[in-house]
Parts: C-alpha cells; structure tokens; sequence
C-alpha cells in the first residue's frame, strides 16, 4: 500500500498530529508534538510497550518515522525496518549492504539518523555515500544513486528531508579531505536536480556558481588540495512559503585556518547557514557563525524555524546553537542577525558584534604559534544532539556540553588523504575519563538547559551525569522527553524541568525520541543504543554499573507492562601477553596510534564500549594482530586493513603501546 506523505501533508502537520512524518515532525523542525494523552498528570503510568533488540552494540541514532500506523526506522549498517507501529511486528526491512570496511573512512561509526518518507517510499542516505528509494509497502529497491566519488572518503549519516518533490541530502568526511556539498534529486526517479557545493573548488577548473566565486574571495593558498570540508552532514530546515532551504555546513579541513588557508579569511562558507531556493539550490543567503573556523565549530546543528514575538514585532526566525556556544536568532527571510548570546561561557571570542554581526576574532586564539585552551571544544557546546522548540512555553531545550580543548598547530603536520587530518600537535595525552571523555586535568559537563530565545537568557536547567547525552522531545502534555548517558529515559514537566517520570534502558541514549498515535493510543518511541563521536573519540562510557545492553528500539505507552531481559554482566578481561618491545617502540605506537587508530578506537586506546576495547584483546586477538591491522582479517566487522599507510613494523609498534596501555588500566 502506498504512503501518500507529500508538501501538503507535511505542512498540514499539525492536522494530523498522530504521525511524524519528517525528521524533525514538521519542515520548521521543532520537534514538538500536539498529542496531549500522555501529560504530566499520567506520565507515571508509561511502561514499555514493545522493543526491537539489534544484534549489535554500536549505537542508534535515528530518529524513526510514523505514517498511518506504520513505524521507519533505521538500524545499524544502514539496515531500514517498516515496523508495525502499535506491535513492533516487523513488515519488512531492507538492507543495502554497505561495505563494512568504509567504517575506516567516518568518524564516528555506523552512525545512521533516519529516513525520509515521500509519495509511497522511503528514502535514506548510506554510509558508502548512497542515497537509495526503497518501496514502502514492499520494502524492494526501487532506485538508488552514488552521490558521492566512491574513490574520495565521504560517507553520509544525515537523514534526508523531501521538499517539493526533490530528496536533499549532505555528506561527511571534512577531517579525511573532502568538499562539501548538497544535492536534490527527483524523489520519483533519482535524478539529479541541482547541487549546491558549501566551499570551492580548484579556480582553474572554473567555479559552478557565482556563490562558489564569492566564496573563493574569502580563502588562500590552495585549499582545494585538501579538500577544504564545510560538509552538511546533518541539520536542514525548510519554509515553505519563503521556499528557502536551510543548510548548516560544518567545518574546514583540515581543521586549522593555517594549514588550510594560508592563515587567511573567513573561509566561506564553513561553518554557516545558507539560505538556497528549494527548486534551483540557487544561493540566496549567509550566515556565518565561525569565521575562518579553527576549532571544529561546525554549524550542522539542528536548526530550528518559528514565529517570534521580538521588540513588539511577529518575526521569522531561524534558530541555531551550533558547537561554538552561541544562541543564533536570525530573520530567515533575509539572514540578518536578530541576536546572539552564548549559553555557555565561551573564551574563543569575547562578543558577537550586532552591527557586523560577526565575532570578535582574537588572533592568539586561530594559535598561530603557541597553543591555547579553548571552550568549547570541537565536540561543542552542542552538537547533532536534537533541540526541541516549545510552543507553549516558547522556550528552546538545548542538550548541552561543557568542554573544552587545547588546540595547537602541529608544525610537522602532512596532509594524508584518506587519514584523519586535523593539523593538530596531539597535547592531549592523559588517557580520557571513563564517564566524561573528559580527563582529570579538564573534566566535562553536560547538562539540558531551557532557553529563553527572545530574552536570551537560560531559565532552568537540568545537570546530568555524563556527557554524551540524547536529544530532546517536547509535547502539548507539558512533557519534555530525554535520554541519558546515565541509561535514563526520562520525563520531565517542559515548564519547570520538575522529573516526572524515569525508567532504566540499560544503555547510553544518544538519540531523540518521538511520539505518535495509532487507534486512539498515544506512544513515545526512543533508540537506544551508546555510540557516536564521543564514545569512539572520547572513548566515553555510558553511567553505569554494567557493560551497556544491545541496541534496541523502545516503545513506551500509558501502563505498558514488557520487561526488558537482565542487563549485560561485567565480561572477564583477559590479561595481554608480556611486553617485549623497547621503550622506543612503544612510543612510536603511541604516536601512530593517535594519527591513524584513535579516531575510532579512543584517545588513550579506551574505549566507549561501541567497539572493542584494545586494552582488553584476547589471547588470540593479539595473535593474530598484523593480520587484522594489515591483512584486513576483521575488514566484515569494520575493521579494513591499514597495509597502505602501515608496515609490519609499524603495526607491531602499535601493537606494543596497546600492551603497554592493558598494563597501565591493570595498575590497581
Ligand atoms: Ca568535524
């Protein structure tokens, strides 16, 4: 059966507030629900209604999809479910078998947000840099596209959205040497439409577009080499009646202004948000939060439109609190700064100024010379975690980090195409907290805080436990629904931040719940499962006594009575072989293993219990290291071989610092 989902049912959202036809609910994407069955008087009856448990331990990310009854979701490696809404009886699933070894070529793991679902399918973008069309009453194939050079390291975690006919979709990869771009395709037949690149290219090849000419006045030296990111990884709005279509672009590559451009220019458009015409991808306007980005202050966090009352004035707006700590209000008609105030304390500029609308720069701070410590840090003050706008309340909830950075040129830095390339001096060698990231000399925070977006002011805010936290849902209940790094799903009274409700999941929650209606029931669904950035980089652990459960999808009603089975015991960690390496040795692996091996396996070799953790191999792990590293033994778990950058004796060095640090985590 065809799924009738087009523009006129998504704008008319509200009409039908049982679904949750895109991404962010509704195309202003503020993820707040009119359903009101389940409100703060009752909130304390929610028992789990039904769960989907993947085999996996890799983390979710998705926000799932609700039309008429039928739940989409997506799972690890990119697998998309149609569910049965008020049952979890599975309809179908398609998997499109990405190569598992791509893993080398993301940050952050499988990493997968959720489908788009327009005129009968059901679209989603893959991690090999794919966006495919799947039927949604069959789940058969019906197109797919390569959107990205397969040859270049990009991958694609961002959910679509569908506007006027046309699936929109960014990719990732800034820090592996990319060029970022967005691209519609015709939603019936996956032709290309048009293509927006979010930097430039090479001058002598010609520029695509006067905006990718206006933007190659703003960079130096030669970028292109290294692909220069600004990639719009995730975050998109859309209004209807303006027909603008809203992209927030992430940051340079690699990361430092010097490495990349000559130490010149504020490097558009990296770190923005760009107005285009939804049907020609055609510029219309900038808004750029960081200019000449140094510090990983990607703007690809979640934007949010609405209607303001401001100085006696109805105004549009468009609402951003990207990773550099600043609250952004700006007219999304025409781009012009309305405010700006920081929600964090913040010390890489000192204001925002209103008649520019730029940021005080302060040269120290782009450490031309001398490192400096920075907050945030590259992970933000917030990042893709989901926001929520409420109506009602007419306040924001933000999930937010407290963190900082000691950012420094690295002098003997050498672009590596295919490697993490940041330009970084790796300062950082404490090995990370387990809960934070953090480590003891800089320990994070993080907490959910209600902003108010008129007044710019914080107005309550809820402290967590961890850091890596989920996104948020508000409701017309007076509910505010979140995850936790501690494995809380919890609600709590959207006006006074008053915790209502809490029920143990057993796992880090990373994603942002939803809720829906099917025959008159109102349920909240939410993907829980500890992964992403900050548990692979970071090497953070979800806060708690026990190894985090398996994936699952959650669905929660009014007395739901399931039960989840016991939670994971704690496994036996198995003691590493003796050390034989020299000194030297063991210092080479560790410089290796924070150029190649961190970014997925953790700082310091600790893991967030996403993938193994190294410290912790078995006997015959350590067996047969060289060939996992080089001979691509594990290359179907994700692991590809690394023979093109490492040699025998690199590895085995890699592989003595990782006995050396088993040592040190078995020091009582
Ligand atoms: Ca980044």
């Amino acid at each position: 059966m065809p799924v009738p989902v087009d523009g006129t049912r998504i704008i008319a959202a509200d009409r039908e507030p049982g679904n949750w036809l895109t991404h962010g609910r509704t195309y202003d994407e503020q993820r707040y629900s009119p359903l009101t069955q389940i409100n703060d008087e009752n909130v304390g009856e929610l028992g789990l209604a039904w769960y989907l448990e993947f085999p996996t331990r890799r983390g979710l990310e998705a926000t799932p999809l609700v039309v008429d009854g039928v739940m989409y979701t997506t799972g690890p490696w990119n697998v998309i479910y149609a569910l049965d809404a008020e049952t979890g009886r599975e309809l179908w699933r398609y998997d499109p078998k990405v190569p598992m070894e791509r893993l080398r070529y993301t940050c952050c793991g499988i990493s997968n947000r959720g489908v788009a679902v327009w005129n009968g399918k059901v679209y989603e973008g893959t991690i090999d840099g794919r966006l495919i069309a799947v039927d949604a009453g069959s789940g058969e194939l019906v197109w797919q596209v390569q959107t990205t050079d397969p040859e270049q390291p990009y991958s694609i975690t961002g959910a679509p959205r569908v506007v006027n006919g046309k699936v929109v979709i960014g990719n990732s990869g800034a820090e592996f040497g990319v060029r970022g771009y967005v691209t519609a395709y015709d939603a019936g037949t996956g032709e290309q439409v048009w293509r927006f690149y979010t930097v430039p290219g090479n001058p002598a090849d010609g520029f695509e577009t006067p905006a990718m000419e206006m933007a190659a006045e703003t960079w130096t030296g030669e970028w292109w080499k290294y692909g220069g990111g600004g990639t719009a990884w995730d975050s998109f709005a859309f209004d209807a009646e303006l027909n603008l279509l809203y992209i927030g672009t992430g940051n340079g590559g690699p990361w430092s202004r010097h490495a990349r451009s000559a130490g010149r220019g504020d490097n558009l458009f990296l770190s923005s948000i760009i107005a285009v015409n939804a049907d020609s991808g055609e510029y219309v306007w900038h808004y750029q939060t960081t200019p000449g980005d140094s510090w990983d202050y990607t703007a690809t966090q979640h934007m949010i439109l609405a209607d303001l009352e401001i100085d006696g004035e109805t105004r549009k707006v468009l609402m951003q609190a990207p990773k550099n700590g600043f609250f952004y209000v700006l007219d999304r008609a025409t781009g012009e700064l309305i405010s700006a105030n920081n929600f964090v304390p913040v010390n890489w500029t000192t204001r925002i100024d209103m008649e520019s609308g730029r940021p005080a720069l302060i040269p120290e701070n782009y450490y031309p010379e001398k490192p400096v410590v920075l907050r945030p840090g590259p992970i933000g003050a917030h990042n893709w975690k989901s926001m929520s706008y409420h109506p009602g309340t007419g306040l924001v909830y933000i999930p937010v980090l407290e963190t900082f950075f000691i950012y420094s040129n690295d002098p003997a830095f050498k672009y590596t195409p295919g490697l993490w390339n940041l330009g970084q001096a790796p300062e950082l060698t404490e090995p990370p907290n387990d809960a934070d990231g953090g480590t003891s000399s800089f320990p994070f925070g993080a907490h959910l805080a209600a902003w108010d977006p008129v007044s710019q002011r914080e107005v309550w805010r809820i402290q967590h436990k961890g850091l890596w936290n989920g996104g948020v849902l508000t409701t017309a209940g007076n509910l505010l629904f979140q995850g936790a790094a501690d494995g809380d799903f919890s609600a709590y009274r959207v006006d006074s931040g008053e915790r209502l409700w809490r029920i143990p999941v057993q796992t880090g929650i990373i994603a942002a719940p939803i809720t829906y209606m099917v025959d008159g029931e109102q349920y909240i669904a939410v993907n829980a499962g500890w992964g992403g950035t900050w548990s692979l980089i970071g090497g953070a652990r979800p806060v708690l006594d026990h190894p985090p459960a398996h994936d699952r999808l959650l669905v929660f009603k009014l007395g739901g009575d399931q039960q989840l089975p016991p939670p994971p015991e704690k496994p036996v960690i198995p003691a590493p072989p003796p050390l034989t390496a020299s000194a030297d040795q063991v210092k080479k692996g560790g410089v290796l293993y924070n150029n190649i091996c961190y970014v997925c396996h953790g700082a310091g070799a600790v893991s967030g219990g996403t993938i193994p953790d190294l410290r912790h191999m078995a006997p015959a792990t350590h067996g047969a290291f060289n060939d996992i590293v080089l001979g691509g033994a594990l290359s179907a778990n994700g692991m590809a071989s690394f023979a093109d950058v490492l040699n025998e004796a690199d590895a085995e060095a890699i592989h003595a610092y990782l006995i050396s640090r088993a040592n040190e985590d078995r020091q009582p």
